[in-house]
């Protein structure tokens, strides 16, 4: 079992390095679009302070290449300072003798956020002097940042390695979460995969073979399986390096008594027109599931247990394709089942339909959550301490 920040003994007024994962949506003025990664991480912050440390909060935002003001983490720290009045402080810097200088001044129960660890590409790199400097801040270290769990960088891999360490509730609850769905599925077990990376799907479906009792396969993916049956998909995605696989797939799923459910009908484009057809002809690309299938899914969802949704079962950006991923997100926010989402795109659409609250446990973490699908150790995980 990880140490926890509950197992962290005598941490009052320590500094406390704490990693976040507040790669927040902003709009072209810098206000926060969606604060639910903030507000994710809020019980560990607030415990943390409530032991009265020095708490150093780092973060990375979006993709810089070196200084961006679009990609500061200054409108973080004001949504910080609404939680914690009077306590909270902006650092514009990652590294150098501004934070040190700011780190010396800081009274216990204070909280400093420093800028965006990205503006630094030490930081992707895990570079060890970066590291060296990061650690230098604190006396104890906690990862709260699912997000980028499955990384190997320096605020949330390097760092660890050189401090005392342990994991914020956030990460606590995930690991918690995917674990036991894994190890104690409520039956029947139902997995939703779509999302058009082959390659990474194929490892989520082996990883649930003996665990689950079906499958739904949409999205991109499908094609590949589709294929693999000898069906036409016409001009749709597919990786046509792994159809044997996917053939070896299907039957391994299905001698292990797993029910597979694949596209029975499609929306596609023909040419430039929009079609509805159950089968695809040769100039057709499918970009949806159709009528037919969601029928299907919807039953085997309304019948589900449990169910673990990864990946959008249409090209859903485009209002055209989108019907079968919105539907999908209200038939697992109508079941009963309990509901783990996990993946940018799944958990965009429950969010844009606003049925989060309708939804057990929607994961912060897209790359994360699905390395623990595919039943895979997260590298940033690995290096904390073990009780
Ligand atoms: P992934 O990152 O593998 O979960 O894939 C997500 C992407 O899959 C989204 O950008 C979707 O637009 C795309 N997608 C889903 N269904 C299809 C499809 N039938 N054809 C092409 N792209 C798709």
């Amino acid at each position: 079992m990880k140490r926890t920040i509950k197992d962290l003994k005598n941490i009052q007024d320590k500094r406390v390095l704490l990693r976040c994962d507040f790669n927040v949506p902003l709009d072209k003025y810098g206000d926060i679009l969606d604060a639910t990664r903030i507000t994710a991480s809020i019980p560990t912050i607030k415990y943390l302070n409530d032991q009265n440390c020095k708490l150093i909060i780092c973060s990375h935002l979006g993709r810089p290449k070196g200084y961006d003001k679009f990609l500061s983490l200054f409108p973080v720290a004001v949504c910080l300072m609404k939680y914690f009045p009077n306590k909270v402080k902006f650092c514009p810097k990652v590294v150098g003798d501004e934070v040190k200088r700011d780190i010396a001044k800081m009274k216990s129960g204070d909280i400093l956020v420093l800028e965006n660890l990205r503006f630094d590409p030490r930081e992707e790199e895990n570079d060890p002097t970066f590291v060296k400097e990061l650690a230098s801040y604190a006396d104890i270290y906690v990862d709260d940042a699912f997000g980028v769990a499955h990384r190997k960088h320096a605020s949330n891999y390097g760092v660890a390695l050189k401090l005392p360490n342990a994991i914020g509730f956030l990460i606590e609850k995930e690991l918690n979460v995917f674990e036991e769905a894994f190890k104690n599925p409520k039956k029947p077990f139902v997995a939703i995969f779509g999302g058009a990376k082959v390659k990474d799907k194929l490892l989520l479906i082996k990883n649930i073979i003996g665990k689950a009792d079906t499958v739904l396969i949409g999205g991109g993916m499908a094609y590949t399986f589709l294929l693999a049956e000898g069906i036409n998909i016409g001009k749709s995605i597919v990786d046509l390096e792994l159809v044997d696989e996917a053939k070896k797939i299907l039957k391994e799923a299905r001698g292990a008594g797993m029910k597979v459910v694949l596209p029975v009908d499609h929306v596609a484009l023909k040419y430039d027109r929009v079609i509805k057809t159950n089968n695809l002809d040769a100039d057709m690309v499918g970009l949806d599931i159709g009528k037919k299938t969601i029928k299907l899914f919807a039953e085997e969802i309304k019948h589900a247990g449990q169910i673990v949704w990864n990946g959008p079962l249409g090209k859903y950006e485009d209002k055209r394709f989108k019907m079968g991923t919105f539907m999908v997100a209200k038939a697992v926010a109508k079941s009963s089942a309990y509901s783990i989402v996990g993946g940018g795109d799944s958990v965009g659409a429950i969010n844009t339909l606003g049925f989060a609250n309708k939804i057990d446990h929607l994961s912060t973490g897209g790359g994360a959550s699905m390395k623990l699908m595919e039943g895979k150790t997260l590298p940033a995980i690995e290096v904390i301490d073990t009780l």
